[in-house]
């Protein structure tokens, strides 16, 4: 057999894996994005257009995963020709049911693979150092589907020997892998959802990840790890909870018509849908007619709906201060007014809250209401009066994630028996984020006031209530990471990062190499 120079070798290959990456993101580009870009216009998941310039730096990080591969792929090209793979040439060797077989199971252990070395490239550790190139792209573009760090190139190239040297594969049928990688590495980072609407909902192709699955990961950053399946995002509960959610959201869109007005509608009805969030925060609210500043509202979200509060009320100097609810019915009866839950039971349905009640501390009346986002600052607000309605314009003062913060009292759970575990307290110091247990829930066969036996030194033997478990947070946008934790359970230590999931649910997550738990803390208002 003739023997393969490396030199002769590696330009081909590298020439045949700049056109695979190229030629499959510059068609698919090219139709979604430009040649038909009107039809699917209305299908772009983050609303927002692509940046040229961001589109050069994907480009350019994946020419160098290009050279990766290519170099990976000259390895195994060379080791084939000297007979160490299992790279069969004949097709009757092994049959037309292996060779679609194989095809099969390439994929299926890439997805698995690729699952679990993304984990790995999100661990705290690593990913500031080689991931973080590929999630500059929060929201990608086709170009991105091999932006990657070269390091992580290698690890992304590392399926390859994997399989060769395992498992025996018809060239053809490597080949016919690679074009699937590439499609749909490139479809994930599409931008634009192109599925049809009823995908999720057919339990035949469900199972398959979608372009608004990755699109998620890169926009959020802590779920859909998948690549090609949603099956380990399932098992291992790394799922973003609104996945189903957005991919409605963004094919039930309706379509943008020629017609220049309409369209600007739509853009306004789209952005509503968007910023259709969270309505948590502090509002202003305005008379309906005169446009004189009322109140300030302080919204929160809860689980049995959202509710209101009234912090404070633009009296007019003969009014009094702090003045109490005269007309108001039952338990609201002589209430002092500032303080007081005027608003509740708003469910969420689609982009607007329903079938709450709001009391209007003036009349004494309670009106069915309902309220939605107009604009991401903007509430309205339709009260129902039998077949009348009013409507009021709020305006939204603080946000609630900056009047949020991680410091206060939280109440611990067993993420396994969904028990309260303790009550740690955090702190900020210097932009440095600190949790000390104040109370922990006792059985009683554990005696009261415990010390910590595994912990290591200087905390070993020392009281747990008063212990300092975690500490050396430092804020990354919206989490505070590279902190530590100290389990007083087992002594153990562990690398976390924390972020709050809403006002009053914090999640903490501990990592142990690849792999991680997450548990989910409560607020306590009073302590
Ligand atoms: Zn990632
Ligand atoms: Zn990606």
């Amino acid at each position: 057999m003739q023997t393969l120079s490396f030199t002769e070798f590696f330009p081909k290959a590298l020439l045949v894996d700049f056109l695979r990456y190229a030629l499959t993101t510059g068609i698919i580009y090219l139709i979604f994005w430009v040649l038909f870009f009107k039809k699917w216009q209305h299908r772009v998941i983050q609303k927002k257009p692509l940046q040229l310039a961001k589109m050069y730096t994907e480009f350019a990080f994946s020419l160098s995963t290009v050279f990766v591969f290519a170099l990976i792929g000259t390895g195994i090209a060379l080791a084939k020709s000297a007979g160490h793979t299992l790279i069969y040439d004949d097709f009757g060797e092994r049959g037309w049911v292996w060779f679609f077989a194989s095809i099969g199971l390439m994929i299926v252990l890439h997805d698995a693979y690729f699952y679990w070395t993304h984990r790995l490239m999100h661990h705290p550790l690593v990913f500031r150092h080689v991931h973080l190139v590929h999630h500059r792209s929060t929201n990608p573009s086709p170009w991105a589907a091999y932006a990657f760090h070269p390091l992580e190139a290698v690890v992304e190239a590392g399926i390859f020997p994997l399989l060769v040297f395992t498992i025996p594969l018809h060239g053809l049928a490597l080949f016919v892998f690679l074009v699937y990688m590439i499609v749909r590495n490139v479809l994930g980072h599409l931008g634009i959802e192109f599925l049809p609407k009823n995908f999720l909902s057919n339990p035949l192709i469900s199972w398959h990840t979608s372009t608004t699955h990755h699109d998620l990961h890169h926009k959020d950053f802590n779920h859909n790890y998948g690549l090609y399946f949603t099956w380990w995002d399932k098992w291992c509960k790394t799922e973003h909870p609104n996945y189903t959610e957005t991919f409605e959201e963004v094919t039930t869109r309706e379509k943008a018509q020629g017609n220049g007005i309409k369209t600007l509608l739509m853009l306004l009805l789209a952005s509503q849908a968007v910023s259709a969030q969270s309505v948590a925060g502090l509002w202003q609210t305005y008379h309906d007619k005169s446009g004189q500043p009322l109140s300030m509202i302080r919204i929160q979200e809860k689980e049995s709906g959202i509710e209101g509060r009234i912090e404070k009320i633009f009296l007019q100097a003969w009014e009094g201060e702090d003045p109490i609810c005269e007309k108001c019915p039952g338990d609201f009866q002589g209430k002092k007014v500032i303080g007081m839950q005027f608003l509740w039971g708003f469910k969420k349905a689609g982009s607007t809250w329903n079938d709450g009640r709001i009391l209007d501390p003036v009349s004494g009346e309670i009106y069915q209401s309902k309220l939605w986002l107009e604009k991401p600052k903007v509430l309205k607000v339709k009260g129902f009066w039998g077949p009348f309605y009013r409507t009021q314009t709020w305006q939204l003062e603080q946000d609630n994630q900056d009047n949020n913060p991680v410091t206060g009292t939280w109440k611990t759970i067993d993420d396994k028996s969904d028990k309260a575990k303790s009550l740690v307290k955090i702190s900020e110091q210097n932009g440095v984020l600190s949790g000390q247990i104040i109370k922990i829930y006792l059985q009683a066969w554990e005696g009261e006031d415990p010390i910590c036996i595994q912990c290591p030194a200087p905390k070993k033997d020392t009281k747990i209530v008063g212990m300092t478990i975690a500490w050396g947070f430092t804020k990354k946008e919206k989490q505070w990471e590279n902190g530590k934790i100290l389990d007083p359970g087992n002594g153990k230590t562990y690398l976390c990062s924390i972020w709050l999931e809403n006002e009053n649910t914090l999640k903490i997550r501990g990592y142990w190499g690849p792999f991680f738990r997450t548990q989910t803390w409560k607020r306590i208002k009073s302590e």
